[in-house]
Order: C-alpha cells, then sequence, then structure tokens
C-alpha cells in the first residue's frame, strides 16, 4: 500500500511518529507543503532561512525522495493521493488552530476518497485536550499546570526506535525546494552560516554535549548571557529535528537534582505555551486578560525603531537587540529585558515587539513567542505583574557583571570603566553610543501610574 507522510514541525527522521508507522509495510512519500494560502501568518525571514536548510537536511537523510510544494496544501494533496493511488496519509497532530481548521477540512477530502488520515502527536510531551483542573477548566497558572497537570499524570511517550529501511515509492522527484522560495536574494543571512549547523545530526550533538556539561549548572547558570549553559536547542525543537520526547528521557537519565529538575521545568514553559495557544487561540492577537485591552500604549515609531537597531542607548536592551539581529538568537534573560523595556519603559504594544521577534529569531515558535511577550507585558495568563519592570541598568549589572556579552556586541563600550558600563551616559568617556532616548525613572513612573488605572 502507498502512503503520503506529511512533514510540517516534525523535520526529522529519528523519533517521527508519522514517518515510524507510515513506512511499516507500506510505501512511502515523504511531502513537505509550504502552504501560503491556508496560513495566517506567514513565516519570518529567520524562520524561513532555518527551514530552508532543516529541509535540506531531511531531504539527504530521505535519500533525495522529498516532495517540495508551495500553495494550498488541500488541493496539493488531493492530487498526489489521486496520482499516487495512496491508501494513507500520515501526519502530526495538529494543536494549533489554524491547523486544526485546515487539517479538519483536508480531513473531509480524504474520507470523501476513502483514504485515511492519521495523526500522531510528534510535538508536544502531553495532548493540551488531555490537561484539565479538577473542574474540567483549562489551567491558567504554569505550576499547578505543569505539577498536577503534567507531572502528575502519564509519563510522557518513550522515543520511538529508527525506522526500519525506508521502501519508497519509485517516483521521479521533479519539485526542487528553491520552489518553495524561501531565501531572498540579498544574503542577509550568510552572518548565520558560520553558526549554526542545521542538520538532526548536529541537534542530536548538541544535546549530547548539553548533557555531559552545562546542565549541571543550569539552575544558576542559565540567566548569564555570557556562560554556555543554555542548550540552545530551541531552533531544533522548534521545527523538529529533535524531538522532544527524545530530550525528555535522556534528561531524565540523568541523576535528579535541581539543575535537571529546572531544565525539565523549562520544556514545560513550552507546553505551557501550546497548552494556552489551544485552549485560548484568541491569544494569538488579543491580550488575554481583556482588562488590558484600553491599554493606551504611546507606540511612538521613534522609539521602536531605536529598540529594534539596538540604538537606545541603554547597553543591556542594545547588546540585546544586537544578538537578534547578528545571530538570530537571544538569550532567554535578555529576551524578558528587552521586552519589559519596550512595552513597559517605551510604551510600545507587545504586539510589536512579538512581530519583530517573529521576523528575526530563528526559533521564531508561535506559541513560545506569543506567550513569552504577553507573559511579559502583564497581560498573558500566570503573568509577570505588571509592577514588575525590569530596571535594564540592574539586569545588566546583575548577569553581566564582567560586561563580556554587552561589550561583544557594543564593543565601543570597551573604554567605558565597568562601573558605568550600563550607565555610560554617567562616565566623562566620550564613546560613539547613543544617549538614551528615555529618562528610565520618569517612563518607570508613567508606566505604573497607567498600569494603575486598569487594576
Ligand atoms: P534552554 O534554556 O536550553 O531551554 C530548553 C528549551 O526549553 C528551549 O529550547 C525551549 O524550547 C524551551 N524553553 C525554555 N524557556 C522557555 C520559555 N520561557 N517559554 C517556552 N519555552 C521555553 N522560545 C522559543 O522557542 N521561540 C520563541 O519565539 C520565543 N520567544 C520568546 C519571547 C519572549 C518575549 C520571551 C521572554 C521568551 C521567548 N521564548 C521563545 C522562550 C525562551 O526565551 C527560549 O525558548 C530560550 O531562550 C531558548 O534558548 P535555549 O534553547 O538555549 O533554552
Amino acid at each position: 500500500m502507498n502512503s503520503l507522510i506529511i512533514f510540517k514541525n516534525n523535520l526529522r527522521v529519528k523519533d517521527n511518529p508519522p514517518l515510524f508507522y507510515g513506512s511499516k509495510n507500506n510505501k512511502v512519500i515523504p511531502l513537505f507543503i509550504y502552504d501560503n494560502v491556508n496560513i495566517k501568518k506567514e513565516l519570518g525571514s529567520a524562520s524561513k532561512y532555518w527551514l530552508y536548510h532543516a529541509l535540506n537536511s531531511l531531504n539527504e537523510s530521505l535519500n533525495s525522495n522529498l516532495l517540495f510544494y508551495k500553495g494550498d496544501s488541500k488541493s496539493i494533496i488531493k492530487s498526489l493521493v489521486k496520482k499516487h493511488s495512496i491508501s494513507s496519509v500520515f501526519c502530526e497532530e495538529p494543536f494549533l488552530e489554524n491547523d486544526i481548521i485546515l487539517f479538519e477540512k483536508i480531513k473531509k477530502i480524504l474520507d470523501g476518497l476513502n483514504v485515511s488520515l492519521k495523526f500522531y502527536n510528534s510535538t508536544l510531551l502531553w495532548e493540551p485536550y488531555s490537561i484539565l483542573k479538577d473542574d474540567e477548566s483549562p489551567y491558567r497558572v504554569f505550576t499547578p499546570f505543569y505539577r498536577k497537570g503534567c507531572l502528575g499524570r502519564l509519563n510522557p511517550k518513550y522515543p520511538l526506535g529508527d525506522c526500519e529501511e525506508i521502501d519508497f515509492l519509485d517516483l521521479s522527484n521533479d519539485t526542487k525546494i528553491d520552489d518553495l522560495e524561501l531565501l531572498d536574494e540579498y544574503k542577509w543571512y550568510d552572518k548565520f552560516e558560520a553558526l549554526w549547523n542545521i542538520s538532526e545530526n548536529s541537534a542530536l550533538n548538541i544535546l549530547h554535549k548539553f548533557l555531559h556539561g552545562p546542565i549541571s549548572n543550569y539552575k544558576i547558570g542559565r540567566d548569564f548571557p555570557s556562560s554556555n549553559y543554555n542548550s540552545r536547542l530551541s531552533p531544533f525543537i522548534r521545527f523538529g529535528m529533535i524531538s522532544i520526547n527524545r530530550i525528555w528521557w535522556e534528561v531524565d537519565k540523568l541523576t535528579a537534582d535541581k539543575n535537571i529538575e529546572h531544565y525539565k521545568s523549562e520544556l514545560g514553559w513550552r507546553e505551557f505555551s501550546y497548552y494556552l495557544m489551544y485552549h485560548f487561540p484568541e491569544m494569538e492577537s488579543q491580550n488575554l486578560q481583556s482588562k488590558f485591552d484600553d491599554f493606551e500604549w504611546e507606540n511612538s515609531s521613534d522609539k521602536f525603531e531605536s529598540w529594534k537597531r539596538g540604538e537606545t542607548g541603554f547597553p543591556i536592551i542594545d547588546a540585546g537587540m544586537k544578538e537578534l539581529w547578528k545571530t538570530g538568537y537571544m538569550h532567554n534573560r535578555i529576551r524578558m529585558v528587552v521586552a519589559s523595556f519596550l512595552v513597559k519603559n517605551l510604551s510600545v504594544d507587545w504586539k510589536l515587539g512579538e512581530s519583530w521577534f517573529w521576523d528575526c529569531l530563528l526559533d521564531a515558535d508561535f506559541a513560545s513567542n506569543i506567550a513569552g511577550w504577553q507573559w511579559v507585558a502583564g497581560t498573558g495568563a500566570d503573568a509577570a505583574p505588571y509592577f514588575r519592570i525590569f530596571n535594564p541598568i540592574l539586569q545588566g549589572e546583575k548577569f553581566d557583571s564582567k560586561g563580556i556579552y554587552t561589550m561583544k556586541y557594543i564593543p565601543e563600550l570597551k573604554k567605558i570603566p565597568i562601573k558605568f558600563l550600563q550607565k555610560p551616559w554617567e562616565s566623562d568617556i566620550e564613546v560613539d553610543y547613543p544617549k538614551p532616548i528615555i529618562n528610565y525613572r520618569e517612563s518607570r513612573e508613567n508606566a505604573l501610574l497607567k498600569y494603575s488605572f486598569i487594576k
């Protein structure tokens, strides 16, 4: 029998349930569709770069049998099913609203053709619909969600072994990855080449190295952007180049301690982001706490531009924004600090910050990005309270006390004595670096006053 295996957010061959089950006793057609018709939100530029390389790596593992299509998933799947006498379609289980709706339509089409559609959860440790409070309503607070809802239930599934040898349906594959038009002609992304090795094997190597070193100091080390205690697996996880179940169980093999538990809980935050998007899909474009809807953002385009370019005059903010631009990544602590600064001190709507991250992050993730921004803005579930405003000077002094991270991205500040590094305007030394675009103290008081109106 012939089966069609759809790759979406699971661009790997190891521990990939649709591929594993779909290739058992079947001849296989592997397929990737860049659906630019049924989407609400086009992929950001950095994500397209990552996707291009992830697909190349996957295609190599599939002996160049991966079919590439751009367009409407419904008509593409329908025509392939008819043309190649497909009897079953295998795909990851969709958890985001838009994908759920799309796959309901695809299922109807396939039902009409007497073709089965089989879903396998390939992206999350726990299915969001399986976790509810005792009163059957969804959790809105992380700790009980994770402790009682996730850990208190069934364990995540163990990774599947490798597929047996895959028997590909013999077609002349005349589709090309370049038909997806993922890469711009202007090669702005060349800067990423030396920084990221985008392949499934590379993800496994990174995990292996992380588990044999950095994880043993994760709980404390994860907050310091110049040290290497974070796994930097996020873009691989986002595109499913490594299975989340594999990560969970490999971590679980280590002797449990506070570092191991903390790392697992960060994977739990990812689950929580998808969980929230599943139960409250309106979060995509609306404040989860609607009382914030009347909040009056200043939305100054000049301030937003300065933030995007890393020219706010606040070194830790500017270093973070330059890290993002140069590497396609930003350290988690710094994501929180720059997001708080944009929303609270510059009074710019979190949705604008979210869209800049969406365009620039290699790990730009539909759920984690929105949940992260709403958390910082104080508008989401289990959000940082509105009065928690990260002070960029103190954050820089605490988490980058030697200035290694700040000076890496803003070398012109090397001349400034370390005690003034995060407030260079107090130093007598002239450097080619912007003056602060706001008075921090005033902006904080304004934010607190505005937030107090909606309390
Ligand atoms: P590690 O510390 O090694 O953590 C391991 C994995 O756990 C990560 O790869 C990620 O998959 C998950 N994880 C860790 N922290 C979080 C978190 N707070 N929320 C959700 N998952 C988490 N993460 C994304 O993957 N994509 C995004 O688009 C994204 N946008 C964010 C926006 C804001 C404003 C904030 C505050 C956070 C955002 N995060 C996002 C979460 C977090 O910053 C990144 O997952 C993390 O920095 C990735 O680095 P790492 O792989 O070294 O993480």
